[in-house]
């Protein structure tokens, strides 16, 4: 952080200059981290109700720093996100993804899906059409095995955008999933206009579905208005065998938490469906 000089220095007063320093310092490692492939994917599995068998994957970015250890993405996908590093590291999450799974579904035939993260700054590239082009045919995944996970308030950013890019996506055959549905500017009219196929439930609202009626009640109105509309439902943060059995009786398909099992890295994955896809 030297370049700053002498003279920029003066004007930020001491917390600010800890914190830019923090931040360039972050900036710095994540561009190494890139260099040196020290990120990695973690997968959780993804639960249909009907069958209790793994159905999917959802990809979670994690960090192995030389010095911190292992560190999840809340401790730096927002420096990514600020300074754009976010754009790589994004095509390398889909890239690594989608080369996992597709070696997965041919070692154990299966069909198993994978849900990747977007942020909201990879979303308002058109640039993203190629990437994902680029990871599907490079790596062989069948399109309609990925679904690109996005948040509303990432979808609602540039609507002109969006509907363009989400009919161009859904045309390839990728699937699309709003996250953390109903914690955004959730407007229903755009799940009129915008071609996707899950919402997926907060876990927010899952948390304490068994004791808060109000919780409940949203959780159920979701389910059934992604019924009314054609859309499957995934409920993320399940923890507890009641919520697994509220959440089956309202209908929800598939469910995602610590109660199935947590993120895991490949080799427990492997573990996991070479002992034939049991929790
Ligand atoms: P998210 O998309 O809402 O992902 C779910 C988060 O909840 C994950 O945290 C997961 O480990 C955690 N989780 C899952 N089941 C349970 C449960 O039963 N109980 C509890 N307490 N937590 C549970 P994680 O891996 O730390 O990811 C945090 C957020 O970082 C994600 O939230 C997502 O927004 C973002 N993220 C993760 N990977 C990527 C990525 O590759 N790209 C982008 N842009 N964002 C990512
Ligand atoms: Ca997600
Ligand atoms: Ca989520
Ligand atoms: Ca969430």
């Amino acid at each position: 952080a030297k370049e700053l000089g002498r003279n920029n220095y003066q004007f930020f007063s001491a917390e600010m200059n800890d914190y830019l320093f923090e931040r360039l310092q972050t900036e710095q490692d994540l561009r190494q981290a890139l260099k040196r492939n020290e990120f990695l994917l973690f997968y959780q599995p993804q639960i249909d109700v009907k069958t209790q068998r793994i159905i999917g994957f959802e990809a979670l970015l994690r960090w192995l720093h030389p010095v911190k250890g292992l560190l999840g993405p809340l401790t730096f996908i927002d420096v990514a996100e600020k300074t754009s590093l976010i754009i790589a590291i994004g095509e390398w999450v889909l890239n690594q993804a989608c080369l996992q799974t597709y070696q997965w579904q041919q070692q154990f035939n299966n069909n198993w899906r994978v849900s990747v993260n977007l942020s909201a700054m990879q979303f308002n590239q058109q640039l993203l059409l190629e990437q994902v082009g680029r990871s599907l045919q490079a790596s062989g995944l069948p399109a309609a095995s990925l679904e690109l996970e996005i948040t509303e308030t990432a979808m609602l950013k540039d609507i002109m955008e969006t509907i363009p890019l989400l009919t161009a996506l859904k045309e390839m055959g990728v699937g699309l999933a709003i996250d953390d549905f109903g914690t955004g500017y959730s407007s229903l009219s755009y799940l009129k206009n915008f071609p996707i196929n899950t919402l997926k439930i907060d876990k927010s609202f899952v948390d304490e579905i068994v004791d808060n009626p109000k919780d409940a009640a949203i959780a159920r109105t979701i389910v059934q208005l992604a019924e009314n509309l054609g859309l499957r439902t995934i409920a993320e943060g399940v923890e507890t065998l009641e919520q697994v059995e509220m959440l089956t009786t309202m209908g929800c398909q598939e469910l995602q938490g610590y109660y199935f099992s947590k993120p895991l890295p490949v080799g427990e994955v492997e573990r996991l469906l070479a002992n034939g896809n049991e929790l």
